[in-house]
């Protein structure tokens, strides 16, 4: 059994040697296999996960690479598990932690930043200067589970307590892993001011991030918040998180639609969450002069941008990489309280074993699919 030197565990929650886990071939190859069930340092805990929800930036990483980056480069044929938005229950404790107990019921968020460098001492954690240096004799103990250590599409996984937040009973297991979607959403809104009430607000995009952004924007108090998008059915679903307008931007121009809402005014804010190529640029003339945009989505290919337009009109831009600033916390707590609710892009749920059809219906949106759950014990009776 496992039992590693200076780990706390329960016979509560008896741990096993080897786990199931899924990694990385090649592009678009992913092989069923054991692991060793992975062993917390200081600070650290293993969580047994019990749910993770698949990302867009998986079906990246698993095509393309990056932005995983695994010892200096792709992360191809490395023994690599992805899978970045799990949630779980704390199974054994690494040295030193009291601030966590094994039963506790917790979602993570990705990036446990190094701790040292300037920005981890900033507080942003999420942007790094040791990312990806957690191997061999560069380890600065940087972790970023998913992208450059091992991810969630396995039964357990070692998290930095700093990466752990504590969830409601009341939420339900798909619902938690939600919260790193929310916490990205809140972390755009941070990044551009925070205290967004009673302020304009558009969101581009109603994928998961954009979706939850507008529930984020209003829960904040924004007025009007704004979602922009072509696929009726999601601008539908963003009315339902709480929109005030939707655009349906391949049957009306997405400016003039903005400014006709907003009273023949630019917006204070855009979030660009589509990553479409013309959406930069839509978002300069969106917003209005001092206004600020963060950039949320990232298109594969250069995008040729109206500096001009953003100079004279003194227009800020904010690239922002994850869920910043403990912004899953507020996040999680505007959950807890119901102020939106989250599972409404939650459409469909697979077993661990399916891995690969819940990969194919988030990648191909089968059935409308939007966030798509995967449940490490799926078969197992309700407690
Ligand atoms: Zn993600
Ligand atoms: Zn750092």
């Amino acid at each position: 059994m496992y039992a590693p030197d200076d780990v706390t565990v329960s016979p509560e929650f008896p741990i096993p040697d080897q786990m199931k886990a899924w990694v990385l071939g090649g592009p678009e190859e992913l092989i069923k296999t054991t692991k060793p069930v992975p062993v917390p340092k200081k600070a650290e805990v293993l969580v047994r996960i019990d749910a993770i929800a698949v990302c867009a930036t998986d079906l990246e990483i698993i095509r393309r690479g990056p932005p995983a980056q695994i010892e200096g480069g792709a992360p191809f044929n490395k023994n690599f598990t992805p899978g970045h938005e799990y949630m779980g229950t704390v199974v054994a404790l690494g040295a030193g932690v009291d601030e966590y107990r094994i039963g506790d019921r917790v979602t993570v968020e990705i990036h446990a930043g190094c701790g040292q460098c300037k920005r981890c001492r900033e507080g942003m954690y999420t942007a790094c200067h040791n990312y990806g240096l957690n191997y061999g004799k560069l380890d600065k103990g940087h972790r970023a589970n998913g992208f450059t250590t091992d991810g969630g599409f396995c039964e357990y996984q070692v998290n930095h307590i700093n990466t752990l937040i504590p969830v409601a009973d009341s939420m339900s297991d798909e619902e938690a892993t939600l919260v790193v979607t929310a916490g990205t959403s809140m972390y755009g809104l941070t990044e551009l001011g925070g205290l967004i009430a009673g302020e304009s607000v558009v969101i581009c995009g109603p994928g998961p991030i954009g979706l939850l952004g507008v529930a984020v924007a209003k829960a904040l108090g924004a007025h009007p918040v704004i979602l922009t998008g072509t696929r009726d059915n999601r601008l539908n679903l963003g009315l339902e998180l709480g929109a005030d307008a939707v655009v349906n931007i391949s049957r009306e121009n997405a400016v003039e639609a903005v400014k006709r809402i907003n009273g023949g005014k630019g917006v204070d804010y855009v979030v660009e969450c589509s990553g479409a190529p013309q959406a930069a640029n839509d978002a300069l003339y969106m917003v209005n002069r001092g206004g600020k945009i963060c950039l949320a989505a990232f298109p594969h290919d250069l995008v040729p941008m109206d500096i001009a337009h953003i100079v004279r009109n003194n227009i800020y831009l904010y690239g922002i990489r994850g869920e910043g600033k403990s912004a899953t916390h507020r996040a999680e707590a505007f959950m807890r309280q119901k102020r939106f609710d989250a599972t409404k892009i939650h459409t469909h749920t697979f077993s661990l074993d399916d891995l690969p059809e819940a990969l194919r219906y988030a990648r191909d949106r089968v059935e409308d699919a939007i966030k798509v759950v995967v449940k490490t014990r799926l078969a197992e009776p309700a407690e």
